[in-house]
């Protein structure tokens, strides 16, 4: 009889604080019973680990688009793939290799009806590599690109400044600045790996460790012409810094704000009056940015990214956790900074 396991929330953080190792527990469960008309028995191999997951440790999310995770239950993550061990649904055999992006149990074995989230996974659009569907091939690498062409307004001559821009959506943004004509590439990330990681990797000009290095003599010393865009996934102090060095007419991306996730605040979150008076004097936008906004615009650019990754064009990165008993600790990791790349799981090889 083969064994199951899953991930089980067992107890919240706290609105004010840090995601740890036993908020989550690694247990047996059940083996999947017999499948019902249409399901599918998915046995999982990859799962992605994302910063958004942190509000489902909260007892309210503050988002419509997503619930709580309630005590006692498996953890529902976003991304996963996974291949078909059985399958009574005409549309799925037996060995398909199966992903989805919105919803997806960090069990080893489960049952599900498909829906139209459920995807077969095109092996040549991945290069071989099924983790690339939850990393460059995915939600992630289509933020980074959407947030660069929808929001950017990227210019030749221009220079773009990243935050958290060492991990799985910056360091992808930085190389579609560079793509899509930038002069200047400038990454702002937590250690001096990281950042040797963006210049001597990534091709990036510049990168700064926000840790240990004065952000404001840095910008001023990698960008001589200023800021034109800033793809923003941190906020907080560090993006402060960063629209103090903008230019007239410019923008921000306002991707994400992972400094304050651990905060008790409405998202996006407040931003200092002398951070909104420089918004306002320089005519600097800044619009909320969610790439779950844009679907009509999710096929042609992952066609897009994908031939840039089959022709070397772009390097992806992933930090991968062995087995599903780390699947909490990856994700405390992650929110630590522990990842270079996408950060994911490996549950089970094909
Ligand atoms: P990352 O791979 O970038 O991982 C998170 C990183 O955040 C860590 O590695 C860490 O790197 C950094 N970090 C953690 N705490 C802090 C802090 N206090 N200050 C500065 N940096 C911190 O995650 P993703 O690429 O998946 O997500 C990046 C951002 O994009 C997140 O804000 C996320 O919510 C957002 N996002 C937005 C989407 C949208 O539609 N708008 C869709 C998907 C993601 P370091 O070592 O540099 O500190």
């Amino acid at each position: 009889m083969t064994e199951n396991h899953n991930t089980v929330f067992v107890s919240r953080p706290g609105v004010n604080g840090e995601p740890k190792e036993e908020n989550f527990r690694f247990e047996k469960c059940p083996y999947p019973a017999d499948l019902q008309k249409e399901e599918v028995l998915i046995k999982t191999l990859y799962l992605s680990v994302d910063p958004a997951l942190r509000c489902r440790m909260n007892e309210s999310t503050g988002v419509d688009y997503m619930g709580p995770w309630q005590i006692g239950e498996t953890i529902e993550g976003f991304g996963g793939v996974g291949s078909v061990i059985k399958s009574l649904n005409p549309e799925f055999a037996e060995g398909d290799l199966v992903c989805s992006q919105y919803g997806w149990p960090w069990k080893e074995y489960f049952v599900r009806k498909p829906d139209k989230s459920f995807q077969k996974v095109d092996r040549s659009l991945v290069g071989g590599k099924i983790s690339y569907c939850l990393s460059v091939l995915s939600l992630t690498g289509l933020t980074s690109y959407l947030g660069i062409t929808e929001e950017g307004h990227l210019q030749p001559l221009h220079t773009l400044v990243i935050s958290g821009a060492a991990g799985a959506c910056g360091s992808l943004a930085g190389q579609f600045g560079h793509l899509k004509g930038c002069e200047r590439v400038i990454g702002i990330c937590g250690s001096d790996e990281k950042c040797k990681y963006l210049t001597d990797e990534l091709g990036f000009n510049g990168a700064i460790n926000y840790k240990t290095q004065n952000i404001k003599d840095e910008l001023c010393k990698h960008c001589p012409k200023g800021v034109d865009v800033y793809f923003d996934n941190v906020g907080g102090a560090i993006s402060d810094q960063v629209i103090k060095q903008m230019n007239k007419d410019s923008h921000v991306i306002l991707c994400g704000q992972i400094s304050v996730y651990n905060k008790d605040v409405p998202y996006p979150p407040p931003i200092p009056e002398e951070t909104k008076q420089c918004l306002q004097q320089n005519n600097i936008t800044r619009e909320r940015f969610l790439v779950l906004n844009y679907p009509e615009k999710f096929d042609e650019s992952l066609k897009q990214i994908a031939e840039w990754l089959l022709s070397g064009k772009i390097k992806v990165k992933e930090t991968i956790a062995e087995g599903l008993v780390n699947a909490g600790p990856a994700f405390v990791s992650m929110m630590r900074g522990g990842n270079i790349g996408k950060q994911l799981i490996r549950v089970a090889s094909l």
